[in-house]
């Protein structure tokens, strides 16, 4: 009789940034066929997770999501919400802020990663003494010195694939040791859940490599370039506006809100939002055709489409919980 390994995961109740969790559960064939529906609500010590008191410390992990977990035999990952002992959501769980369940709301978000060097405490590829060579060759780049820990990142994305994640692409980043994938779902509890599926996947192939995966948005002060998770977002009314008003007065209502995005948009964002680097700066609101340097981007595609597509919000940061910044875009599109 074949049995199963379900690795249930959740987020922890650390700041400035959630953490990952998981446990195994076995589950017997003859209970199983891969199905979310055949996985049962389970419980765990929130006491050691700072999300419970020792007293009451039992918090209850609901799943919501399910992939293949290829690197496993007979195995799957299955993506969990956290709830309090009487069925409410807990106060650390994102996902359950997200107030639109439809799939009218699609997400691309572009998470950055650096590839960390536990010895040295600096990004793979980097001398443990002075710098590698300025930025500029990395981007993009092939050949050793300049794309760094690709055999990685190589097997990340195949775990991905596997799992049926949608990744749609990934590329070296600017700073040496930086790299990024894309994920893009319709509906923003499934892009929420596919981003943190591939996160934890990427924390547990890096540790085969004696390596760690440092979302920091700024993990080396000076002349690199920080780490983002741009979000790219549209909902039907987006995808066929067919008017330029009708995009500036999405944008413009951001405007009133930029607080209470920057809230959720990552800690320390003030260190990569500089004005350089790519980026808009923090104190600035602003929004352009192709703009790199805008807080929000329009990109090209849109304007090609006669003005129906999509936004890109440049500013959340490789730290960010993808649930919140999802749930805020919609609660300020929906405004
Ligand atoms: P860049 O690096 O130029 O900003 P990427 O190709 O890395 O762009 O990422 C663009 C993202 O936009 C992709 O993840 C893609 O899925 C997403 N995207 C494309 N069309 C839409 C849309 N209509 N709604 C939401 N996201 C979209
Ligand atoms: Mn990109
Ligand atoms: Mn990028
Ligand atoms: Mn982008």
């Amino acid at each position: 009789m074949s049995k199963f390994k379900l690795e249930y995961i959740w987020l922890d109740g650390y700041e400035p940034m959630q953490s990952l969790r998981s446990k195994t559960k076995i589950v017997d064939g003859k209970d199983f066929s891969g199905k979310l529906s055949e996985c049962p609500n389970w419980s765990f010590d929130g006491s050691s997770t700072k999300q419970a008191a020792g007293n009451s410390s039992d918090c209850v992990l609901k799943p919501v999501f399910i992939c293949p977990d290829a690197d496993r035999k007979n195995a799957f990952l299955v993506m969990c919400e956290v709830l309090n002992a009487d069925g409410t959501p807990h106060v650390t769980n994102g996902r359950a802020t997200i107030e639109d369940k439809t799939d009218d709301f699609w997400f691309g978000f572009e998470q950055e990663y650096t590839i960390w060097d536990p010895e040295t405490q600096l990004p793979v590829g980097f001398p443990s003494k002075g710098y590698p060579k300025p930025q500029g060759p990395y981007y993009c780049s092939v050949g050793t010195g300049k794309a760094v820990a690709r055999e990685l990142v190589e097997e990340h994305l195949d775990l991905c694939l596997e799992a049926g994640l949608n990744v749609e692409g990934i590329n070296a980043e600017v700073m040496c040791g930086q790299w990024e994938f894309q994920i893009f779902a319709k509906g923003a509890e499934s892009a929420g859940d596919q981003i943190w599926v591939a996160r934890y996947l990427l924390e547990r192939t890096a540790e085969k490599y004696g390596l760690t995966i440092n979302l920091e948005c700024k993990p080396v002060k000076g002349d690199w370039n920080g780490s983002g998770m741009h979000a790219n977002f549209s909902n039907s009314a987006l995808r066929s506006a067919n008017s330029k008003e009708f995009f500036h007065s999405v944008c413009e209502k951001f405007r009133s809100v930029i607080p209470e995005h920057i809230a959720v948009y990552g800690h320390d964002n003030e260190q990569r939002l500089t004005g350089l680097h790519e980026t808009a700066s923090i104190h600035d609101f602003s929004y352009g055709v192709s703009d790199r340097g805008a807080s929000i981007r329009i990109p090209l595609y849109t304007v090609d489409h006669n003005w129906s597509g999509y936004l890109e919000d440049r500013r959340p940061n490789s730290a960010a919980d993808p649930y919140k910044v999802a749930a805020r875009i919609i609660k300020t599109v929906n405004s």
